[in-house]
Parts: structure tokens; sequence; C-alpha cells
């Protein structure tokens, strides 16, 4: 394997300013990976779209900049150069963007999203766009029209979902840095199963603009890297107030990789960490519970105040959740209509009413799983259920606030297993939607509150990577990156480097079948 790939992305943009790697090379070893891992039977099929020629003339530009020296050499985002792999729900000019579902087979953006805009501003090169469940919905990839991505610790199981895509991008090596997005915990518990790093920021941190809605009052755009320091950097690049966005913080971002780095000591004397106790226990893997009970031992030797905290209401997360999400879905997918976007598919027969013209391009152009959440979110919204249901579900949300807040009074930031289980083998759940949703009882919380949250690697169960999540109050995203790279660092000292080098390394051929 081509040592430039497993570079973090920090070490990668040091070897960049230093003249030692340039751009290109970086872009092409990384293209060359996912050459040679990506495709095929038993390729991890990570990505939707390649958008080779355009990333290596933004290598190109870098690097030419970076020869020519002087002031707009001086000027370079620190992540200049540094490739990034797109989740195919954010909007790109350019590249295709399909949300993983048919209905959007082809679609071009005419539009930059805000992100996209800071990452073209900054110069990284956009690898391509990531696989996804169709329209983010879904805890394992499987739900996308363009078939499954393969989990790099193992090809025969799920990646996580919806952001399984960015998550086994990083894995393996074909991407230093990826964005995904979170609803409900698709940028956390991919990570967790993939043993990454990724980031829920603080509702409103980083600008939805050009991110395609799923359920609007929970969706968050965020980081998918190897390293926490990673993910500080990319969250401060993608991070800031964004007047397209009704919904964005007008507040600068807080230092997020000054924070990581204070972590990265190792050293968390007066941190004040809360033990869910509701997040544990009944529902979670023997294997799970043992490295988080493990990781909160090293917590409590970094010199870190260990608390149990008490979030009663969390019993109701998942079930408000659940009317919540698809009521908001219902309402933002109706403008896939095969008129206002959309493939049009006509009625094989009868007359070509505007009615029967969308009703047969939703039929075909939704898979299962979006219809499910549709029907549930309009059956949730309709007059004289509006109260019993949505209503219902609003007032748990607040209760779930409220535990949040109580138990931020008692601790710095709060600490659980990021899921419940480790990666499953494809296939096992997709008849079971309740056992697929119950993947994401530790994540939902924070979505819920608006809260910001981090996955970290905590080691392996079964030799399947385990996530650590920790949760801290809104705007006190940093909390996240000092705790999340004390862990990484207590952990890397056990385990004499990053978790995610004792991934079984993937045969570099597609044709023959990665194993
Ligand atoms: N797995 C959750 C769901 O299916 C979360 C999705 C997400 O965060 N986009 O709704």
């Amino acid at each position: 394997m081509n040592e430039i790939i497993k570079l973090s992305a920090a070490d990668l943009a040091a070897k960049l300013r230093d003249g030692s790697v340039t751009s290109t090379q970086a872009v092409q070893a990384h293209l060359d990976r996912i050459a040679a891992v990506d495709g095929g039977d038993r390729g991890v099929h990570a990505f939707l779209h390649l958008n080779a020629e355009e990333a290596l003339a933004v290598a190109a530009e870098v690097d030419a900049i970076r020869a020519a020296g002087g002031p707009e050499a001086e000027a370079l985002h620190p992540l200049a150069g540094v490739p990034i792999a797109i989740k195919d729900l954010i909007v790109t000019k350019g590249q295709p963007t399909t949300a993983g579902s048919k209905f959007l087979e082809g679609w071009m953006s005419p539009y930059d999203a805000t992100v996209i805009e800071k990452i073209r501003a900054a110069k990284l090169p956009m690898l391509g766009k990531t696989n996804l469940d169709e329209f983010a919905m879904g805890s394992s990839t499987e739900h996308s029209a363009y078939g499954d991505t393969r989990n790099p610790w193992d090809l025969d199981r799920i990646p996580g979902g919806s952001g399984g895509g960015s998550a086994a991008a990083v894995a393996a090596f074909e991407a230093p840095l990826a964005l995904g997005t979170d609803t409900g915990g698709s940028i956390r518990q991919p990570g967790a199963v993939t043993g990454t790093v990724g980031v829920k920021p603080t509702y409103g941190g980083v600008s939805r603009y050009g991110a395609i809605a799923m359920a609007s009052s929970l969706d968050q755009i965020g980081p998918v890297t190897r390293t926490v320091r990673d993910s500080a950097l990319l969250h401060e690049l993608i991070g800031g107030h964004d007047p397209k966005d009704s919904t964005s913080i007008d507040q600068p971002v807080a230092e997020l990789a000054a924070a990581a780095e204070q972590g990265a000591t190792g050293d968390l004397t007066g941190v004040r960490i809360g033990v869910i106790r509701e997040l544990q226990g009944e529902g979670y893997d023997a294997g799970v519970q043992a490295r988080f009970d493990e990781s909160l031992q090293l917590l409590r030797s970094a010199g870190a105040e260990i608390v149990e905290v008490s979030c009663p209401n969390f019993e109701y997360a998942l079930n408000a959740y659940y009317l919540i999400m698809p009521s908001e879905v219902s309402s933002n997918l109706a403008k896939f209509d095969g008129v206002r976007y959309g493939n049009r598919v006509l009625p094989a027969e009868g007359p070509m009413t505007i009615e029967r013209v969308m009703g047969a391009t939703r039929a075909a152009g939704f898979g299962d799983e979006v219809k499910r959440r549709i029907i549930l979110g309009t059956y949730a919204l309709s007059a004289g259920y509006y109260d019993a249901y949505y209503g219902s579900a609003q007032k748990v949300r607040t209760l779930i606030q409220r535990d949040f807040e109580a138990a931020f009074a008692q601790a710095d930031v709060l600490v659980s297993p990021t899921s419940p289980v480790v990666a499953f083998p494809l296939g096992s759940k997709l008849d079971d939607p309740l056992a697929m949703y119950l993947n994401d009882v530790a994540t939902i919380p924070a979505n819920l509150a608006g809260i910001p949250g981090i996955t970290v690697p905590g080691g392996l169960s079964e030799n399947l990577p385990v996530g650590i999540q920790f949760l801290a109050p809104a705007h006190e995203d940093a909390r996240l990156y000092r705790a999340g790279a004390a862990l990484e660092k207590l952990l890397e000292d056990q385990w004499g480097g990053p978790l995610i080098n004792q991934a079984p390394e993937l045969a570099e051929s597609s044709k023959e079948g990665v194993a």
C-alpha cells in the first residue's frame, strides 16, 4: 500500500507544505487505491461517482501555487491539496448528485452547497461522491438504489448508514477526509462500525444550504476522518455563519483544532464526564459494553471525574424521532414529483392527469424505506392525528432537551457507546425495520436536542470496531474534540498506533475479489 494514503489529513497537509509530497501525488495515490479496492463484485463500493479529472486539476493548481511561492502560497488554506470525498446528499456543480435514489439519477445540481463552496475556496481536491441509504434513510447503506457498500473490516458486513460510503472510503484509505450528514446518527454510527471518527456539529454550526433535506430540524453536515484532529480541522473549514441557511448560528467557529491538541496531551484533569445510565446495559452487545467500560477506566486514569447521570426520557427518544423525522421527510420529499424535481415516469395506461403522473413517478422513483417514512409522516401529520402524534413527539423532544440540561449541570461532556452493536452481516436486518432503527438509539437524542456529538474508535469486539460517543452542550463542540482526542491518545498508547491500522489489509485487486 502506498504510504501516502496511510497519512492523516494533518500529516499529509504538513508534507504538502514542506514539499516532500505534491497534491498531485496525493490525489493520484488515492485514485489508485480507489481503483484497486472500490470496484468489482467484492469491492468496498464507497463511491457512486469519481471526479478524477477535476481533482487532479485542483491538485495541479495547488502544486503550481506552492511551487511559485510568495504571498499566494502563504495564503493557501492549511488543508489545501488534501483530497476529500463527499456524501452524495450534498449538491455539487459539475458532478452528479443522486441522494442514493433512482429519482435523481443523472441530475446535475446548478449550484454548490455552501460547504462545497468552502472546500473549493480552500482548494481541497474532491475525489467524488459517496454512497448512502436513499435520501439518508437507513443505518446500513443497504437502502441505496445503487448497491451495497461493504465494511472494510469485513466485506460481508455493513458499513453503517446512512453515510456508509463516506465512512468506508475513509476506513479503506480511499480518502483521508469525507463529509457526511447526520439526522439521527448517519455520521456517528457509520463511524463507530468502521473504526473512524465522525462529528455531528451543533445544530446550525455548519450550513445546511445544499444538503438535500431529510428532516430539516435534525439534519447537520459534519466531518468524517480517521483522527480527531482531522475532524477538527475539517469542521473549522466547513463551519460558520451562512446567510443562506436561516438556522445558521451567527457566531465564529470555535478553536476546535486547538481543543484537539489540548486533548492529545492525554490530560483531562478537572473535566467532569457524565455516563448516561440509560445508554448502556440491556440491548448493548457484551463486547461493546466491555470496551465502553475500559474507556471509562482510561478517562478516569487521565484525571477526568466520572459521574453517573440519568436521562429518563431517552426511553422515548426513538419513538419521538420516528414521528418527527418522517413528518419532516413527508414534507421535504413532496417536491420530488417529476414536475419540480426528479425523473418523470408516466402511468402505463389511463388518463395522463398530473396526479396520475406524479403518482406513477413517486411509485417508481422511491424505494420501500423512503415510501414507508413518507406514509408514516403523512399519517402523523393528518388532521385529527396531528396533536396525538406530532404534537406529543414535540413534547418528548422538549423533555429530552431538559434531560440534557440537567445532565450538563453535573458534567462537562457526556459519554456512551455510539452504537449498541458492532457491524452486522449484510442483509441480516433488511427485512426488520425496527431492528434497523434500534441502531440509532444512542445517537438520536443529540439530534432531537440540537447538541453536538463525536464518535471515536474505542477498540475491537470480535475483530470489529466499537465506537465511543461524547456529547456536549450546544455551541460547546470544542469540548468534544478535547475529550475525543484524549481518549484517542490513551487508546493509541495501548494499541501502539491508530486502531485503523489493525484493519485487515484489503487485497488490491477488485477483479479477483478482495478478501
Ligand atoms: N439511521 C437513521 C435513520 O434511518 C439516521 C439517518 C440519518 O442520520 N440520516 O433515520
